[in-house]
């Protein structure tokens, strides 16, 4: 137990600016090109190129109540914080903030450092509220250093035991039968079952931070199936409006709850779309947005950050600025994410 007394009592004794609760949402190598050009590949098969994959998000933008980083000209770049551009690598990178080249593949053993979520468990927030939903499995060694302490549905994970409602129980084990009998060729949880379980659970018990990880798109990608991978992207954009619509309905809990989307990495250019990694150049490349809370909005106490560049090593602080928690972890070399947003 390292200092979990003096880090809960400091927790309490700083009244932090901002407060709230979290929803941080992944979507797994979505490029750069789509988020900021829409769609990309001329031809048949799909859609008018330049079309908006991302449209409810953008007129988002254009109101004022989603803030955009890494186009390249309003704002700086946004880039993978590790050499490897691939999945555990760049989740690691988000959820501890730490910048490593230990974990070089998706092949990675557990997590052995500090991450946000062992972070917000050593300052003494229950299981209940610090959860994390998400379709792939391999995702779950990137969680906590210390595996078992969170709210945690990953995959083929039951859903989390904290439920006993017996409406919500049954309407949990009709997802979960939908999907064992619809598992994609890739043997994952289809994201669509993944979001069901997820909006379930933040309806139900109002998590402080609740993190949505889909994976669909970057499966499409590399099966090389672009119609696929742009209906993906079209769909997560309704989804992220749908939860917005969900917290809208939910008073204090809605108004006080930030979202938070980003990707894991890139992929690469024109014909090599398809494939990512340490190779492809502009896999290194990505994107966030951060949608704060209406209450941070009509407070007027946040701005986005302007800076020449950002990374992934970012996210962490961002969550944690979003949270109102002290920045947790030891500063060190490794460490030199920023906030997204400031006061
Ligand atoms: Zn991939």
């Amino acid at each position: 137990m390292r200092f979990v007394p003096l880090a809960t009592l400091f927790v309490f004794a700083v009244t932090p600016a901002i407060a709230g609760n979290v929803i941080f949402i992944t979507l797994d190598g979505v490029r750069y090109q789509e988020f900021f050009g829409g769609v990309q590949k001329p031809g048949r098969a799909t859609r008018p190129r330049g079309m908006p994959l991302f449209p409810k998000l953008r007129s988002s933008a254009r109101a004022g109540e989603a803030w955009i980083y890494g186009d390249g000209r309003e704002t700086g770049e946004f880039r993978v914080g590790n050499l490897a551009a691939l999945s555990l690598p760049g989740y690691r990178a988000m959820l501890s903030g730490e910048f490593e080249d230990r974990c070089r593949g998706n092949d990675c053993e557990n997590i052995d450092r500090e991450t946000i979520f062992d972070g917000m468990i050593d300052r003494g927030f229950p299981a209940r509220d610090v959860t994390a939903f998400t379709s792939w499995d391999g995702l779950g060694r990137a969680l906590e250093s210390h595996p078992g302490r969170i709210t945690r549905d990953v995959d083929r994970d039951p859903y989390p035991t904290t439920a006993v409602d017996p409406d919500e129980k049954s309407r949990a084990e009709a997802i979960m039968r939908l999907d064992s009998a619809d598992r994609p060729i890739w043997g994952a949880r289809r994201d669509a079952y993944t979001f069901s379980l997820a909006k379930l659970y933040l309806e139900r018990h109002r998590p402080r931070f609740l993190y949505l990880s889909l994976l669909d798109s970057d499966e499409y990608g590399h099966l090389n199936r672009y119609r696929a991978y742009t209906d993906a992207l079209l769909r997560y954009d309704g989804w992220i409006a749908e939860l917005r619509d969900l917290l809208a309905g939910m008073g204090e809990y809605g108004e006080d709850t930030s979202i938070v989307v980003t990707t894991d990495h890139g992929r690469g250019r024109g014909w090599f779309w398809a494939t990512h990694g340490k190779k492809v150049a502009s896999s290194f490349r990505t994107w966030a947005v951060v949608l704060p809370s209406a209450k941070l909005r009509s407070e007027g106490v946040v701005r986005p950050r302007k800076a020449d560049g950002y990374s992934q090593l970012d996210i962490r602080p961002t969550l944690e600025s979003l949270l109102g928690l002290p920045k947790v972890g030891a500063p060190s070399a490794n460490r030199t994410g920023i906030s997204l947003v400031e006061p």
